[in-house]
Formats: structure tokens, C-alpha cells, sequence
């Protein structure tokens, strides 16, 4: 295994004889020569450390509009990475054959943060992404990839379940946290049930983020028979309005069978009308902006002005094919404000349609 991989962790502390990991709401008790539930961290003669810190198992020059973030800086580009293992246990995760795959830690591609910052340059991107598996996992290394980034100019936002301790929130924010898209998979009983996670505890981050200044975006993968009720969804669009406000994006979003969920007698995909019952649940409950992912081409993709009706930002997957928000973040033509982190200066706006699929993989072309 690559030694530069193997890095102290940074939260945690003794109980017992064992070692208690702060990083994740899950605070494993882990003795002397034994892994934590994610199996990222191990306890080595009675110090933590962390056993993929740069080990990426994933990178890809993706838009932000593939995060999903649809109102932070729209049209930029992120350099995205991710390693292995989650802290989560989702049946139908899908991104499995890295987050299931605890086994391959240690055979990514290292990068270094210095060279993670020089191909974020050279690949003309704005800012990171740390995406894919869980990035919680990675804190040690992102904080010091977010360092250099912030240093150089570069945004930095993190796709997440949101189970991070409070600490490890705020260490990453403090080292230039700016966006995060949170999973909200459910309510409390199916994200017990399924993800072996207490929900509340994404709700009290996704509330904390956004108090310490970071741009929240939420997004739930609607899958039919777990999630897809009215009461399900009504509550999850409810909770946004009431805790992190009415314009938070919501991102409800198409699953395709995978990892556990992949036969027969499993869900099948999510239908278009499901999504669009979603859709129209959050504008019912006052949310602002909602939007159907996973659906190229279908009309809610787009940013719709909420006085108006206007359409401000008009997508194509993940392409914007229209942007029409003025420079003072407004309607042009009834002068709303809309909700924007970033203006019109850095928007790319793309003529055809562009591929829109899964998680592409440029390790070997950016190495
Ligand atoms: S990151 Fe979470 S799951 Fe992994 S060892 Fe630490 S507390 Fe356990
Ligand atoms: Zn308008």
C-alpha cells in the first residue's frame, strides 16, 4: 500500500482502551488494530489514522449542474474526485462499485493536493467537487485540497449524506467549505431502516452549513415503494421550507436499479410521473425552486422565475442552454431576486444538447 495514503486522523479520542472516531456521526469505539464501520480508519497502536487520504478511486472534469447544484455558480466546471467506502448502508446506492468496495482502499491513483489544485488549472475548472463516495471520508484530505483551492481562487463543495460530526462540519468549512448538496433520503424510520442513520442528524448539519455560510442544495432519490409517498415527500419539502427556507433548492431525482435493488423483486426505475408528483408537492409546500433530475430534457430541469413564471436558466442535462438572470442576480423581466451564489460573469451557455451520463472516469488521461 502507498504510504503517502496513510495519514493521521485528525478527530478523534481515547474511551476505554479504544479509540473513538469523531469524523462521522457514527463514532465508532475502535480497539487497538481494528477498523472503524467504514473501514477508512484503523486504529495502529493506539493512534487513528486515516487509510485513503488522496487515494482516488474517481476523477472526472464535470458542470456543476451534475452535482446537482443548479444555483451555484451555474455553467462553472468542477474538478470532481472521489476514493472508496461510505458510512452509510443504502441498498440501492448508486455509485456501489466505489462505496461497497471497501476492499479496494489503497488501489486508487494517488493525488496530491498540489497536484489535485494544478489539474483543477489546467483542466479550466472554477473550483472542486468532492463527490461519488462520501466525502466525510476523505475530511483529512479534502481540508488540505480546499486550502490550496481557496488560495488560488477556487469554490469548493462537497456532495454528502450529511453525516459528518459537528467538528469535522466545521473544520471543513473552516478550511473553505462553500456548497454542499445533502442527500435527504426519507424520513427518519426508512434512513433507520435502510441506511442504519439517524436523519435528524442531516437535517441539524443541512441547518448548521447553512448557518456558518455555506450554499445548501438538497437533493432525494425518489425511489418507488421508499420514499416516493405524498406524506414522505411533503414532509422532506416541508422541513426545507421551515428550516433552511424557501429558496433551497430541491433535487428530485430519477433511481435506476443498482447494487442490492438490482432484480426482480426490487423497485424499478423511478416514473417521470413520480418525479413530477414530487415536484409539484414542493412547490405546493412554498419551495421556490424544485426540479426533476436524471430526466434530460424534461421541463423542470429549468429555473423558472418565482414571480413571473419566466424561464431564467434553461437546462439540457446537465448544459445550460439559456441563461437570462441579470447581472444583480434579478428577473429581467419582473425584477425578482433570485437565489444565486455567483452571477451571470462566469455562466458558459452551450448551443445542442451535450451527453449526460454517469460518472466518467479521466483518471488515466489527467494522471
Ligand atoms: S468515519 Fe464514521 S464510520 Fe468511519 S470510522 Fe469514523 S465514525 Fe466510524
Ligand atoms: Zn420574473
Amino acid at each position: 500500500m502507498n504510504e503517502k495514503i496513510i495519514r493521521q486522523a485528525l478527530l478523534h479520542e481515547q474511551v476505554d482502551g479504544k479509540l473513538r472516531c469523531n469524523t462521522c456521526e457514527r463514532n465508532c469505539e475502535i480497539p487497538p488494530g481494528k477498523l472503524g464501520f467504514c473501514q477508512t480508519r484503523k486504529n495502529i497502536g493506539g493512534k487513528l489514522y486515516t487509510l485513503e487520504y488522496g487515494d482516488i478511486s474517481s476523477l472526472s472534469v464535470n458542470p456543476i449542474e451534475k452535482k446537482p447544484f443548479f444555483h451555484f455558480w451555474p455553467g462553472s466546471r468542477a474538478l470532481t474526485a472521489g476514493s472508496w467506502s461510505c458510512n452509510f448502508t443504502c441498498p440501492w446506492c448508486q455509485n456501489h462499485d466505489i462505496s461497497k468496495s471497501p476492499q479496494k482502499i489503497g488501489r486508487g491513483k494517488y493525488i496530491s493536493p498540489i497536484t489535485f489544485i494544478e489539474m483543477v488549472q489546467r483542466c479550466n475548472c472554477q473550483g472542486t467537487s468532492l463527490s461519488f463516495n462520501e466525502p466525510t471520508l476523505l475530511m483529512e484530505y479534502a481540508i488540505d485540497v480546499f486550502d490550496l483551492a481557496k488560495e488560488e481562487g477556487y469554490y469548493n463543495t462537497y456532495v454528502t449524506n450529511g453525516y459528518m460530526t459537528l467538528p469535522a462540519l466545521k473544520l471543513l468549512v473552516d478550511h473553505g467549505l462553500d456548497a454542499m448538496n445533502i442527500d435527504v433520503k426519507g424520513e427518519a424510520e426508512t434512513v433507520a431502516e435502510f441506511c442504519n442513520a439517524d436523519v435528524d442528524k442531516v437535517w441539524r448539519n443541512a441547518i448548521k452549513a447553512k448557518e456558518l455560510g455555506v450554499w445548501v442544495e438538497i437533493t432525494t432519490l425518489v425511489i418507488p415503494g421508499i420514499n416516493d409517498s405524498q406524506e414522505c415527500l411533503k414532509g422532506i419539502a416541508q422541513r426545507i421550507k421551515n428550516e433552511l427556507g424557501d429558496v433551497t433548492p430541491w433535487h428530485v431525482t430519477a433511481y435506476y436499479p443498482a447494487y442490492k435493488f438490482r432484480d426482480e423483486v426490487y423497485p424499478s426505475p423511478t416514473p417521470v410521473s413520480t418525479l413530477e408528483k414530487a415536484q409539484d408537492i414542493g412547490k405546493e409546500e412554498g419551495l421556490k425552486y424544485v426540479y426533476v433530475g436524471n430526466v434530460p430534457g424534461h421541463p423542470y430541469e429549468n429555473t423558472y422565475c418565482p414571480g413571473c413564471g419566466k424561464i431564467l436558466i434553461e437546462r439540457y442535462g446537465f448544459s445550460l442552454t439559456r441563461y437570462e438572470i441579470t447581472p444583480d442576480k434579478r428577473c429581467p423581466t419582473c425584477h425578482q431576486e433570485i437565489a444565486l451564489i455567483r452571477g451571470a460573469s462566469s455562466v458558459r451557455v452551450q448551443t445542442g444538447k451535450s451527453e449526460t451520463g454517469g460518472r466518467k472516469n479521466d483518471l488515466s488521461a489527467l494522471g
